[in-house]
């Protein structure tokens, strides 16, 4: 059965990479291509500065430019891309993980210098958690960098994915002189150009081609024949199905700055990433090219006028199609809303949207309706899987410091970990809440926002815990002995899941000897 055309050219991914290794400039030269923007520089670098964690105003213009560069969308080649933007800072991870959790593909741009780096790894294992098709870009070649098999087996050691190179540098750093195309068969030349996109392709027909010694000398010849032919025998050709699922990573490699080695990448990328398919629900599969509307919220971002509560959801659509002023099917709240206002957000302005299909995303005004993970249909009751929480491993007792502003930083606290700035959780007795953050920089938002958003004022008090883990037994009667007997130990998440916490990873191996009937889980994911 074909799908509808609007599907099949709709790829929606996000560029993801350890900072700096170039995501930003990656995400720029793409939009160049698309005609989204015309100049480069014209995307905000979207990251506070990586060693200041008290500058609010980094805070502020981060929220800010995360709003305005949340979705990029553009057309190349009969293709609606839409790229998803993440967070550049560590602390902001989680907001990357859930943002994974509404693409169909990402591009990890890895530095060629630096190689796979600490948010290199972690990245990738949400991708592999739901299977995402993964192409991986090696970035910054004009520097001398590690050699280019050294950093396919870096890759396929520490990534635990296997590889196939689409694309091969001739030369690196100093000497480098372009890359070969082995998707297409073509000859890329490098000119270092920042700021045009002109390349001088050569066609050729395959490598014996004498169209290619007019081009390059003899030494860098021979070398790229040696390496292809070794490629050939190692890596083989394309297993596009393999890719599909998430089993093996196409690689190119190029500079991103000097805009190299992205048309290949965009091409193929356009050629081989997967449009909208299928997404699991709780209760079933649900098929992209279904008659019937669904989709889900991946994230909340507060309104930046803290005159103004209302937030914007930004909702990823799963299946048939989403119109303006339509009545929808809220299941968690067992209600209709309609939005008048739906908005698209792309690389400079925000447009009222009338109609969008599955793999586009619409922002939604929200008076406080929408959690992360909501679900919206024309009527069935579903719940979409896949928006995991990860176990946090900052810890601080929130302690209220204005006794008459109590309900506002209930609110306040209530709203901003629906948002998702942090995960709440709550002790007994006594109602002890909890704040558990992957990074600092978290509490310094919560702290500032609670403050100039809601009129609240609270300290966090530290907490000796720093591992996490939900904890769920198939025999109920043991997850009450363990609840039981380690009661200082248990809290509760937003959904009410019971979470031990510990100091150490020392002490999660000792209470899983001593309760060998729990299984212990790092991710909300376990159902
Ligand atoms: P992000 O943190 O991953 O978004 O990285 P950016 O795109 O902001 O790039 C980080 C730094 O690397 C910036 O100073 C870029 O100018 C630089 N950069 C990006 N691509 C290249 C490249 O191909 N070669 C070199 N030498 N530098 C690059």
């Amino acid at each position: 059965m074909s799908r509808h055309p609007e599907i099949e050219k709709r790829k929606t991914f996000a560029i993801i990479s350890h900072p700096d290794a170039g995501k930003t400039t990656l995400t720029e030269k793409f939009l160049l291509f698309g005609g989204a923007i015309n100049t480069a520089g014209a995307v905000k670098r979207n990251k506070a500065n990586q060693n200041t964690t008290s500058d609010f105003m980094e805070i502020e213009k981060q929220r800010g430019i995360s709003v305005a560069t949340s979705v990029m969308g553009f057309e190349y080649k009969d293709k609606r891309i839409n790229i998803l933007d993440t967070p550049g800072h560590k602390d902001f991870a989680e907001d990357t993980y859930r943002t994974l959790s509404a693409v169909d593909s990402v591009i990890l741009v890895v530095d060629s210098v630096k190689g796979v780096e600490e948010q290199t790894e972690k990245l990738m294992e949400v991708c592999r958690m739901r299977n995402t098709p993964v192409i991986i870009f090696i970035n910054k070649m004009d520097r001398e960098g590690k050699d280019a098999f050294d950093l396919l087996d870096e890759l396929e050691t520490k990534l635990t994915i296997s590889v196939c190179p689409q694309s091969w540098p001739i030369g690196q750093g100093y000497t480098f002189k372009g890359v070969y195309n082995i998707y297409g068969n073509q000859l890329n030349l490098f000119e270092a150009d920042k700021s045009k996109i002109s390349e001088p392709v050569i066609q050729v027909k395959d490598l014996h081609d004498p169209l290619l010694s007019q081009y390059l000398q003899e030494k860098p010849l021979d070398k790229l024949k040696g390496d292809l032919e070794l490629i050939e025998g190692i890596y083989g050709k394309l297993d596009k199905e393999m890719y599909l699922e998430g089993l093996l990573a196409p690689v190119f490699f190029g500079s991103a700055i000097n805009n190299f080695g992205i048309r290949e990448l965009l091409d193929t990328f356009i050629d081989i990433a997967p449009s909208p398919h299928h997404r699991e629900a709780e209760q079933r599969m649900v098929y992209a090219d279904e008659k019937d509307f669904t989709g889900f919220v991946f994230k909340i971002h507060a309104n930046l006028d803290p005159k103004h509560r209302d937030r914007i959801a930004f909702l990823r659509i799963c299946s048939g199609k989403f119109e303006r002023n339509k009545f929808y099917y809220h299941t968690r709240q067992d209600k209709k809303l309609k939005f008048s206002n739906p908005m698209d957000f792309m690389a400079n302005d925000k447009t009222l949207v009338e109609e969008a299909w599955p793999g586009d995303v619409v922002g939604l005004y929200d008076s406080g309706n929408f959690k992360i993970g909501d679900t919206l249909t024309e009527g069935e009751k579903l719940q979409f899987k896949g928006i995991p929480s990860f176990s946090p491993e900052i810890f601080k007792e929130v302690e209220n410091r204005d006794p008459m502003k109590t309900k506002q930083l209930e609110k306040g606290i209530q709203q901003l970990t629906e948002e998702g700035v942090a995960q709440l959780f709550v002790q007994q007795p006594g109602n002890r809440k909890i704040i558990g953050a992957v990074g600092a920089l978290q509490f310094e938002v919560i702290n500032f926002r609670l403050e100039n958003e809601y009129g609240a004022k609270c300290a966090f008090r530290p907490l000796s815990f720093s591992r996490s883990s939900w904890i769920t037994a198939s025999d109920k009667k043991k997850l009450q002995e363990i609840i039981q007997r380690r009661a200082s130990h248990i809290s509760y998440d937003k959904d009410g899941n019971p979470v031990f916490l510990a100091d150490n990873d020392w002490a999660i191996n000792l209470a899983k000897r001593d309760f060998p009937d729990i299984e212990f889980h790092t991710t909300s994911e376990f159902r």
